[in-house]
């Protein structure tokens, strides 16, 4: 029986166009970019078109690109880059508490051994933080705001615009975790009004490590690592030409099909919510329909675990998560269905379908088909359902 994967927001597989494009970097044209010869030319042609590339897909300039090891190391840079920088351990940070931890653990990090002052505003029951939250945490000392595109659990897309408007009136630095959001929904830099955007290439049917950071022109931000000057000095090493050549051939073919695949996507999503909750009683929606990023469902299921749906779908030939690939091992209910009000037992029962370029509708028929009966046995075995029907 083969998979059908539905867990596009925890990763991707690689687009062949995407393999077919790096793989005259690994071995043919090998040269490291920054030397002399002919041969480390071709490579540092490759990142540089790779920049301008990954530069136009986001309405920024070619400079304006750093290119990382992923989202995580992304954040990392902006957040103890801006921090480092305003050499003054009153600064604060406003934030949100939905944020991956990529940011979440990077600002407590900050905090508890820096000094750093964090306010993590709260959400509503929308999944949404509210731009006038982030207007009323802010503070003379206030020197970054850091608030994601769309979150990766629920898929709820932020008013980042009106966060930056508000940023911009306090001259205040603004970073945004666009993760899940590159490469689903357009996406200008100039538009948004950010400073600084982190991007991460396995969500976008890329490779895994590489990623980029977008820092506006003029902003200014302390490197975290030392060493050779690549990278404007942000992110010194080697760069990981096949990677960054990766990196950008996903950009390109993601936003060249970007409307036809996000209406798709969103209609495939829409008729699996629709199936779910018409077929099943008791489950919730979480996360304003209204601004999601398309491809992502996350349904609570009342009176099961998350976990037991996941996998029983699992023996049934499908691959969905209960949230976050980065916390699976975790017992606690999730961080951001809590922030959003949703009540502890039903943040455990709740699970994330992650639609992608694979899913065909044949496959959201199939899983509406065995969904109900799993969930039917799950409840059928628990005790607070029993007592409850
Ligand atoms: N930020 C968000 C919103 C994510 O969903 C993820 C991946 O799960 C990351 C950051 C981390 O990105 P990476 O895996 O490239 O380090």
């Amino acid at each position: 029986m083969s998979t059908v994967y539905m867990d596009h927001n925890a990763t991707t597989p690689v687009d062949t166009r995407v393999v077919e494009a790096m793989l005259p970097y690994f071995s043919e044209s090998f040269g490291n970019p920054s030397s002399p010869y002919e041969l480390a030319a071709r490579s540092r042609h490759a990142v540089d078109a790779a920049r301008e590339q990954v530069s136009t897909a986001i309405g920024a300039g070619p400079e304006d690109i750093v290119f990382t090891s992923g989202g995580t190391e992304s954040d990392n840079i902006a957040i103890k880059g801006v921090l480092f920088r305003a050499r003054d351990e009153r600064a604060h940070v406003v934030s949100s508490a939905i944020e991956h931890h990529a940011v979440l653990h990077t600002l407590q990090y900050m905090r508890d051994r820096f000094g750093f002052d964090v306010t993590f505003v709260p959400v509503g029951g929308d999944g949404r933080v509210d731009p006038r939250a982030v207007e009323d945490a802010l503070r003379p000392e206030t020197v970054l705001i850091s608030i994601m595109h769309a979150n990766n659990e629920t898929g709820v897309i932020q008013p980042l615009s009106e966060i930056a408007r508000i940023a911009r009136e306090r001259s205040v630095t603004l970073h945004t975790d666009a993760v899940q959001s590159v490469g689903k929904i357009p996406l200008d830099v100039s538009e948004l009004g950010v400073d600084l955007l982190s991007l991460s290439a396995h969500k976008l049917y890329g490779p895994k490590g590489v990623g980029a950071l977008y820092v506006r022109p003029g902003v200014k931000l302390d490197p975290l690592s030392h060493g050779g000057g690549h990278e404007a000095g942000l992110r010194p090493g080697t760069e990981n030409t096949p990677g960054i050549v990766g990196l950008a051939e996903a950009l390109r073919i993601a936003t060249e099909h970007l409307a036809e695949e996000g209406e798709r996507l969103a209609a495939l999503t829409k008729r699996l919510q629709v199936g779910a909750l018409g077929s099943i009683p008791e489950v919730l929606l979480n996360g304003a329909e209204k601004h999601r990023i398309p491809g992502t469902l996350n349904l609570a299921f009342k009176h099961v675990e998350g976990e037991s749906v996941v996998l029983s779908l699992d023996m049934e030939g499908f691959a969905v998560s209960t949230g976050s690939a980065c916390t699976t091992d975790s017992d606690e209910p999730s961080h951001v269905l809590s922030a959003m009000g949703v009540a502890p037992r039903d943040a455990q029962g709740s699970v994330r379908f992650g639609l992608g370029r694979s899913t065909k509708s044949d496959d959201v028929d199939r899983l509406l088909d065995v969904l109900p009966g799993v969930v039917e046995r799950l409840r059928a075995m628990s005790p607070t359902y029993r007592r409850s029907a």
